[in-house]
């Protein structure tokens, strides 16, 4: 028994990207897998806070455009996102445990979509009191030539990691003492977001400032978010996973966690394979062979068709709904299908729970095999084990 099929932790693009596909399959017959989402800002992660291209103008999204797209995906077929935060990942002998500030998560496979630092509410601030490094040093020496002589007298806080220093010391060569600096060093957990006028609170204390500039290009170059987990990284602190973004068994990282090149589309990109690999994984864990997950592993047998069978219904599986239906006309409603709304469905419905065995609700309730294949088909429903 365990809480999820797969957990991922992370809601940026990656960790969005990778939520859906390892839930959204289409193949006939085929199990979707149950999914959860950990993260401790709301959706979005970097790719939230601005426009943000794709590859170049013409294909680019505005603000809140590419999380609006992922996001509809993940309420559609109802996959949790929990926001917490995670603060240790621990492998067991079949199971991972997901430990964070609130609870514990048990699952057989986790995606690591951690980016390269944790997002809080920054984007609420950005463009305004807040700003980040991301157009380099050309572009930030016009500015920051600008800035000291109108801000003169007012304090800048630089958040980043220990690399920021070499930021830090870039801004002192044109500020020369017009400014006050401040520095937060991020520890990866030790921040906890950014309130009113603007206040960067730590676990420290608050350090209050007039401007916060975020050195994202300290974050590029060393983080800390992989450190919940015990795996190869690079010396940088990046996860290496190879180019299906496998780490180990049952852990894979998909974005800006497994380093360089740190975009968009390598984050969607790596979250797609990262979801597409965890639910194989999980499937032949379940149940002993390989899922036939059409078009993006085709598998052709030896002179007979692909066709698929539902793996066979046995005793110790545990059935979970994977989506709250709708009770409507004596009907309860899922997305895809719908069963009547009686005491026996209703109760069937209340043991799909991955606590309750085949076994246990075939004792109380009889014959349900028709019912669950039905829901299996619909990928309202799944087997846990
Ligand atoms: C201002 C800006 C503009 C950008 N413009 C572009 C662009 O035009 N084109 C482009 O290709 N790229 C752009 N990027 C980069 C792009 O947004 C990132 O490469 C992409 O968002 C990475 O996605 P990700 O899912 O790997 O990580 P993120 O987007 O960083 O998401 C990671 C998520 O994991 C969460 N998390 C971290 N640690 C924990 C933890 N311990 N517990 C729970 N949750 C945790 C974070 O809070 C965050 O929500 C831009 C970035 C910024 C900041």
């Amino acid at each position: 028994m365990y809480d999820s099929d797969i957990i991922i932790i992370g809601a940026g693009p990656a960790g969005l990207s990778a939520a859906t596909r390892a839930r959204r399959v289409r193949t006939y017959n085929l199990l979707s897998s149950s999914v959860m989402i950990i993260s401790n800002s709301s959706p979005g992660g970097l790719a939230d806070w601005t426009k943000v291209r794709m590859t170049g103008d013409g294909w680019s999204y505005e603000k809140g455009d590419v999380i609006r797209r992922l996001m509809k995906d993940v309420e559609d077929y109802s996959i949790p996102v929990k926001r917490e935060k995670v603060l240790k990942v621990i492998k067991g002998d079949d199971k991972f445990t997901v430990i964070t500030d609130k609870g514990e998560y048990t699952s057989l496979a986790v995606v690591m979509a951690t980016g390269m630092r944790m997002t809080w509410n920054e984007k609420e601030y950005f463009g305004g009191k807040l700003f980040g490094t991301l157009k380099g040093y050309r572009f930030m020496e016009d500015y920051f030539t600008e800035l000291c002589e109108s801000e003169k007298g007012k304090t800048m806080v630089f958040v980043g990691t220990e690399e920021m220093n070499k930021t830090i010391d870039f801004f002192e060569n044109i500020n020369r003492g017009r400014m006050k600096v401040k520095k937060v060093l991020d520890r990866g957990t030790n921040i906890r977001g950014y309130k009113d006028d603007i206040i960067v609170m730590t676990d420290e204390g608050d350090v209050p400032g007039d401007l916060v500039l975020i050195d994202f290009e300290s974050y590029m170059l060393s983080t800390y978010t992989g450190n919940m987990i015990e795996s190869h990284k690079d010396e940088r602190g990046f996860i290496k996973a190879d180019k299906r973004c496998r780490v180990q068994d049952g852990l894979f990282a998909a974005g800006d966690i497994t380093g360089t090149p740190f975009s968009l589309a390598k984050a969607v990109g790596e979250g797609t394979t990262a979801g597409l690999e965890s639910y194989r994984y999980v499937y032949r864990k379940k149940f002993g062979k390989e899922a036939p997950v059409y078009a993006f592993y085709p598998i052709h047998d030896e002179g007979s068709a692909t066709y698929f069978e539902i793996p066979e219904l046995k005793d110790d599986y545990r059935p979970k709904l994977l989506v709250d239906p709708i009770k409507k006309d004596d009907k309860f409603i899922f997305r895809e299908c719908e069963i009547e709304d009686n005491e026996l469905n209703s109760t069937l419905l209340e043991k799909c729970d991955g606590q309750h065995t085949l076994k246990d609700i075939r004792d109380e309730l009889g014959d349900i095999d028709e019912k669950i294949k039905k829901l299996i088909n619909a990928k309202d429903l799944t087997l846990e084990v």
